[in-house]
């Protein structure tokens, strides 16, 4: 069975305290779930501020990226055993904006998911297409290249401790949302590379998040369908209860 995960992606936004208040607000508003697990992934700066809030509660943390490297000599950086220790579970890893803000290709994502398994760490490993490649039938193409191409040389043990994120980049921050069909049609395709790579039994066990545009009035019906495990959410995450709205989607 996959326990839906519903994590906050906060992006570079916020002050300290406000993420402090935020990550109070959720905590409290998830209590005892366990229907859902919920993340929150405030700036790298604030992860330690978060985390002292968070401490015994149901809500996991993590940091938007890390390298591969380190640590050591890499200016500004922040690398895995850093994120261990401020008890960090998870790591999103290949954001779209990394990929097209800062050139991350899925080579570079490969290796920081190797370095997050090695760690320990869950790496959230997002993929998703642009609007151009939705509109010229290349989805399915996309996605398979960065299936391939981000997760490559994964065991078995590996790949199960990572949780994709299926993100289309024409639905991040835009207010469009691919629809429960699309989103549902490219994680039923993921779930079909990870059995011809693997197994049906690691194909049935990982879990898939959609991420694009996710707030209160759509996680219902985004979440209801079958190959649907929980929501990677940007905009929304930022206000608890619009956070908290998108968790109560899940049945
Ligand atoms: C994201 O950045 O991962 C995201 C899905 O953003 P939004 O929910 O704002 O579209």
């Amino acid at each position: 069975m996959r326990i839906p995960l519903i994590a906050g992606n906060w992006k570079m936004n916020l002050t300290r305290a406000e993420c402090v208040d935020l990550a109070k607000a959720v905590a409290d508003g998830v209590g005892n779930a366990t229907n859902y697990e919920a993340a929150v992934f405030p700036p790298s700066l604030y992860v330690d501020a978060v985390a002292g809030v968070l401490k015994g509660s149901k809500v996991a943390w993590g940091t938007q990226n890390m390298v591969a490297e380190g640590p050591g000599a890499f200016t500004g950086e922040i690398c895995a055993p850093m994120l261990l220790d401020l008890g960090c579970t998870y790591v999103i890893l290949g954001h779209s904006e990394r990929r097209t803000l800062y050139g991350e290709t899925d080579e570079i994502v490969n290796k920081k998911t190797k370095a997050a398994l090695a760690a320990g760490l869950k790496p959230i490993v997002c993929v998703g297409e642009l609007l151009a490649e939705r509109q010229s039938g290349k989805t399915d193409e996309i996605i398979r290249k960065q299936f391939s191409g981000s997760l490559a040389g994964l065991s078995e043990a590996e790949f199960g401790k990572v949780v994709i994120a299926y993100e289309p980049v024409w639905a991040i921050g835009t207010g469009l949302t691919a629809t429960p069909q699309q989103a549902e049609e490219v994680h039923a395709g993921l779930r079909k590379l990870i059995a011809e790579r693997y197994n049906d039994t690691l194909s049935q066990t990982t879990r898939i998040l959609y991420g694009g545009s996710v707030k209160p009035s759509n996680a219902a019906e985004l979440l209801s369908q079958p190959n649907v495990d929980g929501a990677l959410v940007g905009g929304a995450s930022l206000k608890a209860a619009d956070f908290l709205g998108i968790a109560a989607g899940v049945k």
